[in-house]
């Protein structure tokens, strides 16, 4: 049984779910929620001085729990894969500034080559960069996604190969993400779950719900309680595996978006209280 969720404090909330709000915003709106967490989205630091903005979250009574994303890594071309690579150096600067320990990784995938060749190019990508993100104190959650996914934005496309990734990296910097709407459909979720914690590689755990029918590939998730993942289900054995960090909402969804953000953000609580 997943334990009772009966207060905000481990609650965290992306800025990206509620996009129409900046940063300031999220911060005042989250922390007179009362809400635990956030996880900041790299787009809402865009001229900003990071190091301040990271101690008004703070002073807002937030804990930063990730930056999102860095990843992104294969590519036909040599030099955009030296790109993709700096601005992962980049990402781990940030985090840093920010007060972040971690930087979650969408890892990427190139449509013009397999897939395999996609997954090394991720391997030599994190491998380039993690001695950067180890002297910054920054850890790296591989975020495997969704198959739909797998043409462009991510070639880890499930627990099992984001657990291989990060065995073999066998670092303490180097984890994963648990996002139950990439995932919830793997046969081999629960022993793929407690792998990953029995490696303590178990970095974060993601929420939202799949919707059904999905009507956009990428911008119709759903609050949880909305779909069909057994979220309960997910976190109890999340919880087995050891992990006892935040649930974190992350929902991108045109139909959120276009809501009364204050009215979206009590339905948040509501499900993460409720349905999750
Ligand atoms: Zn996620």
């Amino acid at each position: 049984m997943a334990t009772q969720l009966t207060d905000l404090s481990k609650l965290c909330v992306h800025t990206i779910t509620t996009k129409p709000w900046n940063i300031e915003q999220c911060a005042e709106e989250f922390g007179k929620a009362g809400i635990g967490g956030i996880s900041v989205w790299r787009n809402t630091l865009e001229g900003l001085d990071i190091g301040r903005t990271g101690e008004m979250l703070r002073a807002n009574g937030l804990e930063i729990v990730s930056l999102v994303r860095g990843g992104f890594f294969p590519s036909i071309d040599s030099i955009k894969r030296k790109e993709a690579i700096e601005d992962n150096r980049l990402a781990i600067d940030e985090a840093e500034a920010l007060g972040s320990p971690m930087v979650v990784l969408v890892c990427g995938a190139e449509p013009r080559i397999s897939l395999e060749k996609s997954r090394a190019q991720i391997r030599d990508g994190i491998e380039a960069i993690l001695p950067y993100a180890e002297n910054a104190g920054v850890k790296l959650a591989i975020e495997p996604l969704h198959p739909m996914y797998a043409d462009t934005r991510s070639g880890i496309n499930t627990l099992g190969q984001a657990n291989d990734m990060a065995e073999y990296f066998n670092s303490e910097y180097v984890g994963v993400a648990v996002d139950v709407y990439h995932i919830w459909w793997d046969p081999n979720l629960e022993m793929e779950i407690h792998r990953c914690g029995n490696h303590s590689n178990l970095f974060a755990f993601h929420i939202c719900d799949w919707v059904s029918p999905t009507l956009d590939m990428l911008n119709d998730r759903g609050l949880m309680g909305e779909g069909c993942i057994d979220i309960k289900q997910i976190r109890t054995w999340v919880e087995e595996a050891g992990f006892d960090g935040f649930n974190e909402v992350e929902i991108f969804s045109n139909k959120h978006w276009a809501e009364n953000q204050h009215e979206f953000l009590e339905k948040i609580k509501y499900a993460y209280l409720n349905q999750s």
